[in-house]
């Protein structure tokens, strides 16, 4: 057994990539002021700016919604409920009630009933995998919300794995339009909100480990789509390459953020924005991809694998 770095008492919190032994209460103190560091560090946004947290239910975004709320920043949560059977059911409790310990407002979109189709539903009419169209639906409904409820961020709880697993696919394809995208900042343009994603620098093993000492009550469950999907698969390279040599992810990300991302960053496609014809949302094309699926699903006709999405 270790002893804490702060107080000396006995710990078995050890992170490898930090060379750093800490007690639970002194653990949760560094979780908290790293975030506050990585939110300085990217100017993400302040303490008069209004946040909408996308909660999914799950421990990485109920544990960013509780540290931004702890380091006092106005921070509400957006909850989208898939239709995906129990886990879509639990995950909305989860939330429901997490909302109300922290006392913060909550919005809830049921795509059942707002959009029409579950996620299970729209499977049946789709020849894209269902992360694919998921993504875009979140990213709509994210986009919506923060402009008809006045929050000029949005904040999401990607963290160190998932950063690094799409630069690992995005580096080994060379895809530089995607690369110059991975930042965790995206200012606000062309009527989407200001993207942030102040977990970017924690692990996923660090968010678990402060969900749980911070007693944070959320779904242990994947999503079943989850499995199979490409980005699973690159994590379970990662961790393998982070096992031999704790400090890879973090240096990985941190020095394509500093060294690559600054050669790059304007290798990012300008994009005319027109508003949609239906709904009214910005969008690349004429009709925005929201209203195209609705459509499609009404008539029945299968989505192409070609369409992009609007959102950045
Ligand atoms: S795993 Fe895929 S389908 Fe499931 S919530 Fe995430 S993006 Fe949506
Ligand atoms: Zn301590
Ligand atoms: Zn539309």
């Amino acid at each position: 057994m270790k002893k804490c770095l702060k107080c000396g008492i006995r710990t078995n919190i050890y992170i490898p990539q930090h060379r750093l032994a800490l007690c639970p209460e002194h653990y949760i103190n560094w979780f908290e002021a790293r975030t506050q560091r990585t939110i300085e560090e990217f100017k993400m946004f302040q303490k008069t700016d209004r946040i909408l947290v996308a909660v999914s239910g799950g421990k990485d975004s109920l544990s960013l919604w509780n540290v931004l709320v702890k380091l006092g920043y106005e921070a509400d949560g957006l909850h989208i409920n898939l239709g995906i059977s129990e886990y879509s059911e639990i995950s909305e409790i989860k939330t429901r009630n997490f909302a109300q310990r922290i006392g913060r407002k909550l919005h809830i979109v049921d795509l059942g009933r707002d959009f029409g189709r579950t996620i299970p539903q729209i499977k049946e009419n789709e020849r894209r995998p269902p992360c694919s169209f998921c993504g875009t639906l979140k990213r709509y409904y994210m986009n919506l919300y923060a402009r008809e409820y006045g929050y000029n961020v949005l904040a999401t709880a990607h963290n160190l794995d998932d950063e690094v697993s799409v630069l690992m696919l995005n580096t080994l394809s060379w895809n530089i339009e995607y690369l110059s995208r991975q930042f965790p900042v995206l200012p606000e343009e062309n009527g989407f909100a200001r993207k942030v994603k102040p977990f970017c620098k924690m692990s996923e093993k660090e968010a678990a480990m402060y969900a749980v000492l911070a007693q944070i009550d959320y779904i242990e469950d994947e999503c079943p789509f989850a499995e199979g999907s490409t980005t699973l698969h690159y994590k379970k390279l990662i961790s393998q390459l982070e096992e031999k040599s704790p400090g890879t992810k973090l240096r990985f990300y941190s020095e394509f953020l500093s060294k690559m991302y600054p050669v790059i960053k304007d290798r990012r496609p300008k994009t005319s924005i027109n508003r949609c014809k239906s709904c009214g949302e910005p969008t690349q094309s004429e009709i925005c991809m929201i209203c195209r699926m609705r459509n499609n699903l009404l008539y029945g006709k299968l989505q192409t694998s070609t369409d992009k999405a609007d959102n950045p």
